[in-house]
């Protein structure tokens, strides 16, 4: 099969919120790397985000375009990605179907994040979609052929179960599906303004569509070395998250300000104050670029771009069919 032989990237994101730039250094930036070198595949998620957001339908609606936004600013470029609406796309449902007929229960009861998540979030969000989610991640990589998929360590379990799933078919069926494989994402983990890891949960987030003073009100409340207290107390720069932030917008200036922080030189005002200038200025492009697309682009790149999408999806649904002798 044609189809088969050719390497795709695909990854998804669920649309729960605005990107940060925890998303920014970590996915978003890989991605634009992946698309000058790979055929990719960049999927809106809008049906994984009912697993726990069923009850309020309109924030996933809302929440679509303002993730489409924020990939875009980051550079996302449509002319070189493909990015698709999953829930305009019925051939990974149709796939999800005919796969759930192979699937022994047990194997998708035994993902650790499965118990996990309901322990975290309560038994409300212990739905048949939320047992089968890690089925419905395998179907929205395998209806592409994707064999290459960028995860972090947490998601190699989803990912390992997805290999099991695809031999099993191809066990069964002869080899149709393309087992994927990992493009580990080791980038450090951002830290949020209260020190834990940079999460919308948190409510600790810098958020690439914040306007220039919100960056600076976040920065200048943010938690520093509580030991430093006073301007020229030394302080201990390694736990300051302030300090980590730095490196992400102000690499070159790190060892001075490392040294001066530690010498009790550099006041937590003065280096804020510093951050929030140089993360603006790093941001400003991003956020320009960011204005610059109206509603009714986000929505033709969407229609563009599941339509290029549901070519190749369908290819496989064929595929798939003819090996289990249906058509
Ligand atoms: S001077 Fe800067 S790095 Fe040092 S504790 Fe204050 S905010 Fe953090």
């Amino acid at each position: 099969m044609e189809t088969l032989q050719r390497t795709r990237v695909m990854s998804g994101v669920r649309p729960t919120g605005r990107l940060h730039i925890g998303h920014l250094v970590g996915a978003l930036t890989q991605w634009v790397e992946l698309q000058a070198t790979s055929e990719v595949y960049f999927e809106i998620a809008d049906v994984h985000a009912f697993t726990t957001g069923f009850e309020n339908p309109q924030a996933i609606r809302d929440n679509r375009d303002e993730m489409v936004l924020d990939w875009l600013a980051a550079g996302v470029d449509p002319s070189r990605a493909t990015l698709f609406l999953q829930s305009s796309t019925p051939e990974i449902f149709e796939l999800h179907t005919l796969l759930s007929m192979i699937v022994p229960l047990s194997w998708l009861q035994r993902v650790p994040t499965f118990k996990d998540q309901i322990d975290a979030l309560g038994p409300e969000i212990a739905t048949y979609g939320f047992l089968g989610y890690p089925l419905l991640q395998l179907c929205d990589i395998a209806v592409f052929h994707g064999s290459k998929v960028p995860v972090g360590r947490d998601q190699l379990s989803h990912l390992e179960l997805a290999r099991e799933i695809v031999r099993r078919f191809n066990h069964l069926y002869g080899p149709t599906l393309v087992e994927p494989e990992a493009i580990l994402s080791d980038f450090p983990a951002v830290p949020g303004t209260d020190g834990r890891k940079m999460s919308k949960s948190y409510h600790n987030t810098i958020d690439i569509a914040d306007d220039e003073q919100a960056t600076r009100t976040k920065i200048r409340s943010a938690v520093t070395d509580p030991k430093k207290i006073r301007r020229h107390d030394p302080g201990e720069p390694e736990i300051c998250p302030v300090f980590a932030l730095h490196h992400l917008c102000n690499a070159e200036r790190v060892p001075s300000i490392r040294e001066n922080c530690r010498s009790g030189a550099l006041g937590c005002v003065d280096c804020k104050s510093e951050l929030a200038d140089t993360m603006n200025a790093w941001l400003r492009p991003l956020r320009e670029r960011r204005a610059s697309f109206d509603r009714a682009t986000i929505d033709a790149i969407i229609a563009d771009g599941t339509e290029r999408a549901r070519v190749i999806a369908s290819a496989t649904i064929r595929d798939v069919k003819r090996a289990m002798k249906m058509i």
